[in-house]
């Protein structure tokens, strides 16, 4: 049995060759200095009637997944970031920009560190057998750890995971807040793994933004960072969703939240998904979610998220295997800038329909710990 998913944030890289798949450590956008295609597009269509099939694949054909040999993992180097690593500050909290949205959280690293999702660990890659859980924020060992949110520390040390053998969970020294607010009834939790030291005991109330360990390399990691994770509903693996559709983003910058399906509405997992700047070029590149243990937003019910992307227009790519298809679009800064593509109809911006339930703003919840055995330190 596989138990490598929720904590194997760490995992190994590419080596710097392989221009394509060699992430920096901050996921720091990078230049692609020969687009084939001239930049003055500026009419925002409907993009269906735009999707362009390019002609050379060449140069753009993908494996299916992520090949990763763990024997050439490098982790990141953290002294080396320059000035264009700055972001701006976050929305305050709670960002609200929809009735569907609910970025709830602050991030659990401080902003004077990179406080961002690597690009290649993002919630529903494929990481060995089980897609990811969370995502991962590099940060050297020792960097303060924060809770995203107020609430009830309901686990504190080692066995978030395994009930046995909780020195080899997956998730080592790990802390679970219950938070004091939910969504649509729901109660909504966080998760913070592979910390070196827990700061906070079980029981114990927390604020926003207060210290409740700091970053490590415990259970299943190949280096140091913050594996966090967003759960509703239950305190479990199961139940997570994608962080970044509940941490708010930076001032000035927004998120590109997509839906890729086939005719029939079957998502497409594992495509690769690129956003180019129309402005500076800069391409961002995200990979449509694994099929396994990962769940949707129940609203925009999405199988890719890009954050912390600075508004703009943008040319998005969708790379298929025989053919790229792509369209221009704008993001709009704090916001989920929504776009669905399906095979036979192409792009899609119209937002989806409300479920008819009534959105309900953060409401306090009964902080009562619930009866969970000690399993650690
Ligand atoms: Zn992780």
């Amino acid at each position: 049995m596989v138990f490598f998913w929720g904590a194997a944030g760490c995992q190994p890289q590419r080596p710097p060759t392989d221009r394509a798949l060699d992430s920096t450590p901050e996921s720091a956008p990078i230049t692609e200095p020969d687009l084939e295609e001239p930049l003055a597009t500026p009419t925002p269509v409907l993009a269906s009637e735009h999707a362009i099939i390019l002609e050379d694949q060449s140069s753009i054909s993908l494996p299916p997944t992520l090949e990763l040999d763990p024997l050439e993992f490098v982790f990141p180097a953290f002294d080396t970031q320059t000035i264009s690593l700055w972001r701006p500050p976050l929305y305050p909290l709670p960002w609200e920009p929809t009735p569907e949205d609910h970025f709830y959280f602050t991030r659990p690293i401080g902003a004077n560190d990179v406080n961002w999702p690597l690009a290649r660990y993002r919630y529903g890659y494929l990481l060995y057998s089980e897609p990811h859980t969370g995502i991962d924020i590099p940060a050297p060992k020792m960097t303060p750890i924060l809770a995203a949110g107020s609430g009830t520390v309901i686990h504190a040390g080692y066995g978030l995971y395994f009930v046995q053998d909780i020195y080899k969970d997956p998730y080592g020294i790990a802390v679970a807040i219950k938070h004091d607010f939910g969504f649509k009834g729901k109660v909504l939790y966080t998760v913070y793994g592979h910390l070196d030291r827990v700061d906070v005991y079980r029981g114990q109330r927390v604020n926003a933004g207060d210290v409740i360990g700091v970053v490590g390399e415990t259970g299943k990691v190949s280096g140091p960072h913050l594996h966090f994770e967003v759960r509703i509903g239950d305190n479990t693996f199961f139940s997570s969703r994608n962080p970044e559709l509940w941490i708010a983003p930076p001032v000035g910058w927004g998120m590109l939240v997509g839906q890729v399906v086939e005719s029939n509405g079957r998502r497409i997992p594992q495509l690769k998904v690129r956003l180019v700047s129309l402005e500076n070029r800069q391409v961002f590149e995200a990979i449509t979610y694994a099929q396994g243990s990962v769940n949707s937003d129940a609203y925009y019910s999405e199988n890719l998220v890009l954050g912390d992307i600075p508004e703009g227009k943008y040319l998005l790519y969708l790379d298929f295997k025989d053919q790229t298809v792509k369209t221009e679009i704008e993001i709009k800064a704090g916001q989920a800038n929504y776009f669905s593509y399906r095979s036979t109809r192409g792009f899609d911006f119209t937002r989806p329909a409300s479920k008819g339930v009534q959105f309900t703003p953060p409401e306090p919840l009964d902080p009562t710990i619930e009866a969970i055995p000690e399993t650690g330190s």
